[in-house]
């Protein structure tokens, strides 16, 4: 199948092209996003294939579809970019990978969790400058703290895991209580418990309209002072405005970023010689006690390997007509991971 593959880096293709060998399609990369503006870049193209930053929204899903386009197949987990209405009502199908590799999602917001909580990125900068004081590099120890993971599907899974081997206290919230968690050592309690008890508090829940800002002004009140905040899902879970202000207060006392609600404008490009315009996040920039990943929890090897074999068997069971169901995304799902 022709495939037209928006927002192609390089270090995606080698792992796409040698997926593709066993498939056979005719991948034909381009740079630029999906937007309205590069939608004709797919003109007679049965097959796109995007990731998290372009823009499937209904407009330029209708203009796919005039183009002979059928199949949106996603190179990764989330579709909140993704307009699943619009695609049923236009008759194309969207197909996704649904779990490439939990373990790097994992393991990654441990990584902000255990830099940020011992000061890594500043003694990183510190000892190169000659600065061996100690000063402003005090942490304090994982072991006995409680972590509350809001979302225990796979990723959240995988993070309380880890930090269980740690000797953290595990406590989770998640409408759907799974039993992997409970006999991982995890604690099933309400949300305002968690809240009320988590000393360092993770969110790995899917971004919907009713997940949206979970982490308000409100919610962040019923959090104890001090808490450390991650967030590897998706940017919009936080209200970022009321996460500044109790950065500001001290209600907030690590912030670990791997996303951010504006990041499109941002993320996965070198804007080292411009002048970045979104105040938001430039004042985010200024504490000390807050570190940002710009979407690359995901970016291992065996997540880009599996991403490009998930990808290539979608493209090749579509052609088939044989879909696996779970990486199918359809509007009755009501949720956008
Ligand atoms: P998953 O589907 O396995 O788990 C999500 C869990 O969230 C489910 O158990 C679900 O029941 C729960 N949930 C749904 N609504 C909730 C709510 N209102 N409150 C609490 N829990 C709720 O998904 P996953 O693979 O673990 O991925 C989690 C998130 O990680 C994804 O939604 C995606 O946005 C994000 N992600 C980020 C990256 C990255 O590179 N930063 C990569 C992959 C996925």
């Amino acid at each position: 199948m022709r495939v037209a593959i928006f927002s192609a880096t390089g270090y995606e293709r080698s792992f796409l092209d040698a997926a593709n060998a066993r498939h056979g399609h005719e991948l034909i990369y381009f740079e630029p996003a999906l937007r309205r503006n590069t939608a004709r870049l797919a003109a007679g193209f049965p097959a796109v294939c995007g990731f998290v930053h372009d823009d499937f929204s209904a407009g330029v899903m209708l203009e796919l579809q005039r183009q002979k386009t059928r199949l949106i197949a996603l190179r990764c987990a989330g579709f909140n970019n993704v307009d699943v209405e619009a695609a049923e009502q236009l008759g194309m199908t969207v197909l996704r990978v649904p779990a490439y590799s939990p373990a790097a999602v994992a393991e990654h917001t441990v990584a902000l969790l255990l830099a940020l909580n011992r000061k890594i990125h500043r003694a990183y900068l510190r000892v190169r400058e000659g600065n061996f004081a100690l000063d402003g590099l005090l942490g304090f120890e994982l072991a006995g703290k409680t972590v509350g993971i809001i979302g225990t599907g796979k990723i959240g899974l995988g993070v309380g895991r880890i930090l269980v081997g740690f000797g953290c206290t595990l406590l989770g919230y998640d409408p759907h209580p799974g039993a992997a968690f409970t006999a991982a050592g995890g604690r099933y309690v309400p949300l305002d418990d968690l809240f009320a008890q988590a000393d360092i508090l993770s969110l790995h829940l899917p971004l919907t309209p009713d997940t949206r800002h979970l982490i308000d002004a409100e919610a962040l009140g019923r959090m104890k002072r001090g808490v450390v905040l991650l967030n590897t899902s998706r940017g919009e879970l936080l209200d970022t405005r009321a996460v500044i202000a109790a950065l500001k207060s001290g209600k907030v006392g690590l912030l670990g970023l791997d996303v951010y609600e504006e990041e499109t404008n941002l993320f996965f490009r070198n804007l080292s010689d411009t002048v970045i315009q979104d105040d938001v996040f430039a004042r985010l920039l200024t504490f000390p006690n807050v570190l940002i990943t710009s979407h690359q929890a995901f970016f291992t090897e065996e997540a880009l390997s599996r991403i490009a074999e998930t990808t290539m068997e979608n493209l090749t069971q579509f052609e088939e007509g044989n879909i696996v169901a779970e990486n199918e995304v359809r509007a009755s799902q009501h949720f956008h991971g």
